[in-house]
Order: structure tokens, then sequence, then C-alpha cells
């Protein structure tokens, strides 16, 4: 079997480089070539022995995903989507703000978790994604954005990643994991452990497990300040309730890189918009709620979502002047509180937007065959 070296954090390639009869400097050489220089032709990693070159011509390969179609917004912002594979695809976005680049990167085909509001959770699930296949997003956006902004040799393009495209990633920690070694790895992406980003709908053992195995920034998607409202929109919180969120969240900060969590709140018009489950939400995170039992106040940022409206959802976008009494409300009690700005709405690159293209999994094979067709295929094969 040709293994696939996407697939790999540093110390898995040094295995796997072992097992081939090459030392642990051989490997980091590779991994190098792989993730900061985007090369996949073992030819052209020409520091590379020969002997080793020889070596993985036939047993490993740097696989990208296909790509299915790239779409820029007039802001800057590219989504593309790739072919996972039986019907399936996902989508990257990279989101350009003045100061950072940010990728948007998915964790699954379709999501088990099916929040109301969220077109990827009324989609169901497909499967999970493979390591090397959350690893392609960001190997291939990298590059490519390095090329198509003319970006000097040695600047990178990303410097900030939020698992927030499709699926739950904490529903599949054991290929988030590697994946996020190597963002982080000063030989792979570099990046900091405050600017790569998990976002989750509460899986509380995997947020202990986070901590515990390579704590990044957490961000939890909590939209309402109760349980009877929260289970509504978010049926996991069935099974764990928000204390028990809370709680985790509590103990995350020990080890967290940063010393908050950010909770987002997608505000939905006339469900969870009120002044009054502002008041309630701000009791909740003070630790004055009944469901906050005890925990005392929670190092918290808000984050509200404009919700993004699709038409199976039955819901609406808050009014303006909600999400902005709702913020006051929170701002007014000390809380932190930020207004996500739609991005890319021209090319449906906003949160929640992701899955709509492939919504329809009975026929989306059909669609995607449809797609190549109609739609410019930038690089096939995944090369950036
Ligand atoms: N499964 C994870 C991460 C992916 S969803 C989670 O739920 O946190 C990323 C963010 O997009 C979440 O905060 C989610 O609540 C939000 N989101 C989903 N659908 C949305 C929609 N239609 N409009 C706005 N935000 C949405
Ligand atoms: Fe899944 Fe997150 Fe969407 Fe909920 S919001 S269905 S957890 S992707």
């Amino acid at each position: 079997m040709v293994a696939q070296l996407l697939d790999f954090d540093l110390e898995g390639l040094a295995a796997f480089c072992a097992g081939l009869g090459e030392k642990r400097f051989r490997a980091v050489q590779l991994y190098r070539w792989i993730h900061q220089k985007g090369e996949s032709d073992f030819e052209r990693m020409t520091d590379l022995a020969h002997t080793l070159r020889g070596k993985l011509a036939g047993a490993a390969q740097v696989a990208g995903l296909p790509l299915l179609s790239e779409h820029r917004s007039a802001d800057g912002t590219v989504k593309w989507l790739f072919d996972v594979g039986a019907g399936n695809a996902v989508e990257t976005v990279f989101i350009p703000e003045a100061d950072r680049g940010t990728l948007c990167i998915s964790s699954q085909a379709g999501c088990a978790v099916g929040c109301r509001f969220c077109s990827t959770g009324h989609q169901g699930f497909s499967r999970n994604l493979g390591t090397g296949e959350i690893v392609a997003q960001l190997w291939f956006a990298e590059h490519r954005l390095r090329e198509t902004l003319g970006l000097a040799a040695g600047v990178r393009a990303i410097d900030n990643v939020v698992m927030m495209g499709m699926g739950e990633p904490l529903q599949n920690y054991a290929a988030l994991v590697p994946a996020l070694r190597t963002m982080l790895s000063d030989h792979g992406y570099g990046l900091s452990r405050r600017r790569v980003t998990v976002s989750t709908s509460g899986v509380v053992p995997m947020i202990d497990r986070l901590r515990e195995d390579c704590p990044v920034a957490l961000a939890v998607s909590l939209h309402a300040p109760n349980d009877a409202l929260r289970e509504s929109l978010v049926p996991l919180n069935r099974k764990y309730p928000l204390h028990e969120l809370l709680a985790a969240c509590q103990r995350y900060l020990a080890a967290a890189p940063r010393d908050f969590i950010t909770f987002e709140y997608c505000l939905l018009d006339g469900v969870n918009d009120t002044p009054e489950l502002a008041h309630e939400l701000v009791r909740l995170v003070s630790g004055q709620a009944v469901a906050s039992r005890g925990l005392g106040r929670i190092p918290c940022k808000l984050n509200l979502i404009p919700f993004n409206p699709f038409p199976a959802s039955g819901l609406q976008r808050s009014p303006r002047q909600r999400v902005l009494d709702f913020a006051q409300v929170l701002q007014d009690a000390g809380i932190v509180t930020t207004i996500r700005r739609t991005r890319g709405d021209d090319i449906d690159a906003a949160c929640g937007q992701l899955a709509g293209e492939v919504q329809d999994r009975t026929d989306a094979r059909r669609r995607l065959a449809l797609r190549r067709e109609i739609i410019p295929i930038a690089a096939a094969g995944a090369q950036p």
C-alpha cells in the first residue's frame, strides 16, 4: 500500500522513515519539503539523498484532494470545493483580513450532530475525513495563495486556522490531533497554538482529551443560555447539558493557550435573540444561573454570528437592531462581544453555507459530475 504522507504528523513520518531504514533528520527534511515548500514530487526534493528518493518513489505519495472548484469573492474571500469521493465534497474557505489570513477547514463530510440552523447538519453524516484530508486543505490553500497572491519567499498566506468548516471536529478526534500537530509544528506550518481554533458543539469528553493531548484555542458553539432551548437547537445538548459543558470549559482553561473561551452564538430571529435571553446568558457565564451550578465566572468572549439562512431550516436572521441590542446587554455586563462580519456572501462562503452544494446526498454524485463540466477546474489533482 502506498502511504499518504499528508496523513503523518512529524512523529508519524519519522516512524515511517525509520521503517525505510532512514534517520529522523531525513524525516524532518521530507516534512519541510512537503509542508513548507508545498512540494509533492520526490524528485524535486533536491537535497534528499538519492537512495531515499528511490525508496519513497514506490512506497509513498503526497496526494492533495481533487479540486472541484475555486471561487473568489469581491472581498478577497476564496472558497474551494474538494471531492472526497462517493459523491461527497467538502469546502475550505480563506478569509483575508488586514492583520491576518484565516483558513476555515472542514473535518467531516456532513455532520452527525444535526443542529437545526446548520445546513451541514441538515445534510446528515457521510464520513470522517482522514488526517491527510484535513491537512490537504491547508497544504493546498497555503501554497496556492502564496502563488496567486505573489508572496515573497518565506511569507506565509495563512496564520490563523479555524476548524469551523463542515463537521464536528471533536467527533473525528483521532484524525484531528495529528492534523493539529502538523499545523503547529515548526517544521510544518509553524502556527501559534493561539491561532489554531477548534470549534465544537460541545463534545465534553473530547474537550478534556484535547486539553491533555494538544491544547489549542477553543470555541464552543453555545447558541442558547438554557438547556431547554439549547436542546432544541443543538441535539448534542441532551447528552452533554450546559453544566457539564461549562465545567469542561473551566477545566480546559487550565491548559489553554488563551485565557478565555470563545462562545459562539448564532442569532435566530425570534428564537434565541431576545434581551431576556441575553441577560440569562450573562448570568450563565458569570456563574449565577442554575445551569452554572456553582462553577463561577467563565472567562470568555462572545462571538455573535448573524444566521445565514437556507430554505430547509425555516429560520430567519435576526434583524440588525436586535443583534446590536443583544450585544449591548453582554457588553454592559463587561463581556467582550464581537459580531461576526459576514464574508464571501457573494460566493456562498459564509458560515453554515458550506454544505449547500451537497445537501441532497442522494443526488450529489450526479450533481458533482455536472459541476465538473460547468465549473472550470482550476487545478485538477490539487497541485499548488
Ligand atoms: N461543528 C463545529 C464546527 C463547525 S460549525 C461547531 O458546531 O462548532 C462552525 C460555526 O458555524 C458554529 O458556531 C456553528 O454554530 C455556525 N453555524 C452553523 N450553521 C450556521 C448558519 N446557518 N449561520 C451561521 N452560523 C452557522
Ligand atoms: Fe455539526 Fe457544527 Fe453544523 Fe452543528 S453547527 S450540525 S455541530 S457542523
